[in-house]
């Protein structure tokens, strides 16, 4: 019980955080997770630019040039063709032997905010993944590998991460080059 509700504490302040800086950042290329491992529940959530999903590099390269003109949006996606198109696991690698096993994922696609309001006429959008994963040995998650969201995602740049891992909190920027969180 305890437990419980230290998650969801820890949850709330997350996303309060992550709601006011949202506010500022619909930037193709950098891409935002938060991660709370509470107990042997890892929760990870993961924000992107639908933009990364689309087809035609000509909307990817365009698409900010296309404020404004809504003879130009990019195709949209339902959350069913997205969950079609990524997994969780495609994305971020864990520790083996700290055996996580994904237990619920929900995926929400909705306006980008930009300038601290939803951006509909431009029709830029964000994808969220909220993956729920049960680990028998939380201790062996000590790293987080986001080198397959790297391989998945030719235009991505930089991943903010950031949470908590039991008392600990977690922020990093990844790259190419240092695409591991250390714990
Ligand atoms: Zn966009």
């Amino acid at each position: 019980m305890r437990l419980t509700t230290g998650l969801v504490v820890s949850l709330l302040s997350i996303c309060v955080h992550a709601e006011t800086r949202h506010a500022e950042t619909h930037v193709h290329g950098l891409n935002h997770v938060q991660i709370v491992l509470d107990g042997t529940t890892l929760q990870v959530n993961y924000e992107f630019p639908i933009a990364q999903l689309q087809e035609h590099d000509e909307y990817k390269h365009d698409e900010h040039k296309a404020h404004g003109n809504k003879n130009d949006q990019s195709p949209t996606l339902s959350e069913t063709e997205v969950k079609d198109k990524v997994t969780i696991s495609e994305l971020i690698r864990l520790p083996e032997d700290a055996e996580c096993v994904e237990i619920n994922t929900v995926y929400f696609v909705r306006n980008a905010v930009a300038d601290g309001k939803a951006t509909e006429e431009s029709g830029h959008q964000d994808v969220v993944i909220e993956a729920t994963l049960k680990c028998e040995q939380p201790d062996k998650v000590n790293s987080l590998d986001f080198a397959p969201a790297f391989n998945k995602f030719d235009d991505l740049e930089k991943i903010e991460v950031e949470g908590m891992v039991g008392n600990r909190p977690l922020s990093e920027t990844l790259s190419r080059k240092g695409a591991s969180t250390s714990i």
